[in-house]
């Protein structure tokens, strides 16, 4: 029988620890502060922003939130990022993606101050992530990582397939298992014969935002299936990248969607966020 790997479980009891330590900062004074920052009013962004205030609120961190009209410039962004990079009671910054089509991320991303980049996406935590220094690591892979941990699934010395290789996902994904020692090929779209390679891995991760597209015949009898995709279906059911019903019999274990990556991520944003005091 497949483990299931609950995310949902593990999530809360990343946020239940970090209640604990939250409570030790205050004791010293230290209140933990995340400003977010959306433009515009996508519906979808509002839905992570709030989901994000719902989570310090639940672990004791204090939540800022700037909601700017569609309108803002890009020089109106830059200045209220600066301000928040000067202010000593902030702790992270977090701009929600996407941005409207006038403002350039890559210019909004490099603008935070790489000490409260709690989304890890800035040039210089990637750049650390890459050469094993200590910084922010992205929210979803390190989510990744810690659900392997937390459910004592060996990394070292495993083969370990990632398919997608997103700047967000699929790459940091890729310089976090090389980390722990695992043997990783990473996958994208031009790979030759996708299934022949995604068949050797223990440890199959996948990130490609295709609803059910990962079918039995891409695992390996036994391996470990991580699913980041996120979709609705026609039905307008959530399902992930992996065809779930079709691999179960296979795997010795699975995230299952929903329920499985996507809680991590705020967890991991969360830890960030307390990261980014200690560090
Ligand atoms: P992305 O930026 O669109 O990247 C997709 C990657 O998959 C690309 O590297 C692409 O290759 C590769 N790819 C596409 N089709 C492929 C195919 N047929 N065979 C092999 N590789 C293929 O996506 P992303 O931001 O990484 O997100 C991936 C999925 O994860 C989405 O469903 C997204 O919703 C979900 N997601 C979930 C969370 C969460 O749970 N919290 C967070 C982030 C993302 P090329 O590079 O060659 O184009």
């Amino acid at each position: 029988m497949a483990t299931i790997i609950d995310g949902k479980k593990t999530s809360t009891d990343i946020k239940d620890e970090l209640k604990l330590k939250l409570i030790e900062l205050k004791e010293k004074g230290i209140e933990v502060c995340l400003c977010v920052i959306q433009v515009g009013a996508d519906p979808a962004s509002s839905i992570y922003v709030n989901n994000k205030k719902k989570a310090c609120d639940y672990v004791g961190i204090k939540s800022l939130s700037y909601e700017l009209p569609e309108n803002t410039s890009q020089e109106q962004l830059l200045d209220l990022i600066y301000k928040l990079n000067d202010d000593s009671k902030v702790h992270g910054i977090l701009v929600q993606l996407p941005l409207p089509k006038h403002i350039d991320e890559d210019k909004i991303i490099e603008a935070i101050s790489p000490d409260k980049d709690v989304d890890g996406f800035h040039p210089q935590s990637v750049g650390r992530l890459s050469i094993g220094q200590k910084g922010f690591v992205s929210c979803t892979p390190g989510g990744v990582i810690q659900l392997l941990k937390r459910y004592n699934i060996a990394i070292e010395g495993k083969e370990c397939v990632i398919v997608g290789r997103s700047n967000i996902v699929g790459k940091p994904m890729a310089m976090l298992m090389l980390r722990e020692n695992a043997t990783v090929t990473t996958c994208h779209s031009r790979t030759k014969n996708l299934s022949e390679i995604t068949r050797r891995a223990d440890i199959l991760i996948v990130a490609i935002g295709k609803p059910r597209f990962i079918t039995k015949e891409y695992v390996k009898e036994g391996a470990v299936v991580i699913d980041v995709g996120m979709h609705r279906d026609e039905n307008n059911k959530l399902c992930g990248d992996v065809d779930y019903d079709d691999v179960i019999d296979r795997v010795s274990a699975i995230t299952p969607v929903p329920g499985g990556v996507g809680p991590m991520t705020i967890a991991m944003l969360m830890h960030n966020c307390v990261e980014a005091v200690l560090m």
